[in-house]
């Protein structure tokens, strides 16, 4: 299983490679249609806040991390958009 830390390693990979502006290192458009990420893959508009646990998913109820727009269920794969 992925670990939330290496989920927000990878997605902060990702952010800093799309470039443009960035919100404490998040790319804004990120933040324009909110998606998130929990570390078993799952990807929702979404979450289910907690005061005491966090951001958590609503499939597993694991961490979740804010991710790009077209990110979807399964793997995390970079968006064509990402690679120019
Ligand atoms: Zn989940």
């Amino acid at each position: 299983m992925t670990t939330i830390e290496d989920l927000a390693a990878t997605l902060s990979l990702i952010g800093k490679l799309e470039g443009g502006p960035t919100f404490m290192g998040i790319p804004d458009r990120w933040f324009d249609d909110a998606h998130w990420r929990c570390v078993n893959d799952h990807v929702s508009v979404r979450f289910l806040k907690s005061t005491e646990l966090g951001d958590l998913c609503l499939a597993c109820q694991e961490a979740v991390k804010l991710t790009f727009p077209e990110d979807v269920d399964g793997p995390i794969r970079r968006g064509r958009r990402l690679i120019r």
